[in-house]
């Protein structure tokens, strides 16, 4: 890319990052930007500024510290029916490969209460389909989360709307925030092993996620 057009772009990303997808249609150009050619400009001025769209869209409707302590209940009331769940850190630690006794008997239970469930990671194909397919769970990988296109496809597979479908996962820089943007019920899970995660994770999300929670507490939207 060249240098003189870096800005233009970055600001082609923003603008792409915060349209809902139906205004724009699917296979906009610039959906094909990796999250991180976006975050750097979008991210600095808006923590700076302490005021954008885009700290809204990083405000969970749900905080958790796990998924089991999700009220299954309370989603069937908020017209719930599908839940999209991140996996690395959120079902298991990044380095488990496939689920314990306890996630197979909660995922078993949110089956029988009549919820769909798909799983949608960033990780590659290999980690995915090795935890998913034990567990007959249907899978998106190298989602490229917070983008929005691997949202859509879980929501084409359980022929669900985006008000009826929550998202679960651990990062507000991807789960939340691609969640947000198209009108699902976001949930935010406590990561579970944070050592275990990838060196952009810990060294970039994790800074990035900071700093929103420090200025979205200041606003009294996160408690
Ligand atoms: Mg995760």
């Amino acid at each position: 890319m060249r240098k003189t057009g870096f800005a233009n772009c970055a600001k082609a990303c923003v603008k792409s990052m915060l349209d809902p997808p139906a205004v724009r249609g699917r296979g906009s150009k610039h959906e094909n930007f990796l999250p991180g050619h976006n975050y750097g400009i979008i991210l600095a001025r808006c923590l700076r500024r302490g005021e954008c769209e885009l700290l809204h869209l990083m405000v969970p409707k749900l905080t958790v510290r796990t998924i089991f302590d999700i009220d299954l209940a309370e989603l069937k009331r908020n017209g719930i029916r599908g839940i999209i769940t991140d996996l690395d850190n959120t079902l298991v630690g990044a380095k488990v490969p496939y689920a314990t006794p306890e996630l197979g008997a909660w995922l078993e239970t949110v089956r029988e209460r009549g919820f769909q469930v798909v799983v949608v990671s960033n990780n590659r194909k290999t980690r995915v389909s090795a935890f998913a397919e034990p567990l007959s769970l249907p899978y998106v990988y190298r989602a490229r989360k917070p983008l929005h296109a691997a949202f859509l496809r879980a929501l084409e597979m359980m022929s669900l709307q985006p008000k009826e479908t929550a998202v679960v996962g651990d990062q507000m820089m991807t789960d939340v925030l691609g969640g947000n943007r198209i009108g699902l019920y976001t949930i935010l899970v406590e990561p579970i092993a944070v050592n275990d995660e990838s060196w952009v994770t810990r060294n970039v999300n994790r800074n990035l996620e900071r700093a929103f929670v420090y200025k979205l507490r200041k606003k009294g939207w996160l408690p």
